[in-house]
């Protein structure tokens, strides 16, 4: 490779955030965690500066400034693609959805019929950009994650399209049965 083109080439893979295919693993666009994070035993309250510090740029844009991530991007195709596993608030750790409630809606950004954990999502109407829409939190930390529409139609329990910025999210990949270390169950005790 000529060293001009190697130059490209690196600033290319330095400048996207995961499309670099020059041969190392590719990095989860969606952060992912192999363990299940503690859960915020309370609400979870920062200053703008030390969410800036904690979160990633796209993180923070989405979470702290409501941002809405790029339809069908490179987050929307990693999701369209992960396992079963769950969906945790990347600002506080939350359990916000699961893979037992996500379906393809077709709209460009992860959708769920239901959250995993009711109590840890929380909806605002939101009147911005001159919509009438209902805007999905978390309820722990307060972060935006998306919108919730319903009577779309959708062939789901709920008829409800809890449309969410992936890049909001944690996923942890739900392990596999070889992997996972029972623990020795406790048996009832009967007095
Ligand atoms: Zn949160």
């Amino acid at each position: 490779m000529r060293p001009a083109r190697l130059i490209l080439r690196l600033i290319a893979c330095s400048v996207a955030l995961a499309g670099c295919d020059a041969g190392e693993p590719k990095k989860p666009v969606m952060e992912t965690r192999t363990e299940v994070p503690a859960e915020p035993t309370d609400k979870v309250v920062k200053t703008d500066a030390e969410w800036k510090k904690e979160l990633t740029p796209e993180q923070y844009r989405i979470l702290r400034q409501a941002g809405t991530e790029r339809a069908n991007g490179e987050v929307y195709k990693e999701f369209k693609h992960q396992g079963a596993g769950t969906y945790h608030c990347a600002g506080c750790n939350a359990l916000l959805f699961s893979s037992d409630q996500k379906f393809d809606s077709g709209c460009g950004w992860p959708s769920f019929y239901d959250p995993a954990k009711a109590e840890n999502v929380t909806i605002k109407k939101d009147t911005t950009l001159g919509m009438t829409r209902v805007e999905v939190l978390c309820a722990k930390c307060g972060g935006h994650l998306g919108h919730v529409f319903e009577g779309e139609g959708f062939n789901t329990p709920t008829d409800q399209r809890y449309c969410i910025n992936g890049g909001g999210l944690v996923f942890v990949p739900a392990k596999t049965k070889t992997d996972e270390k029972q623990p020795a169950k406790a048996e009832p005790t009967k007095s």
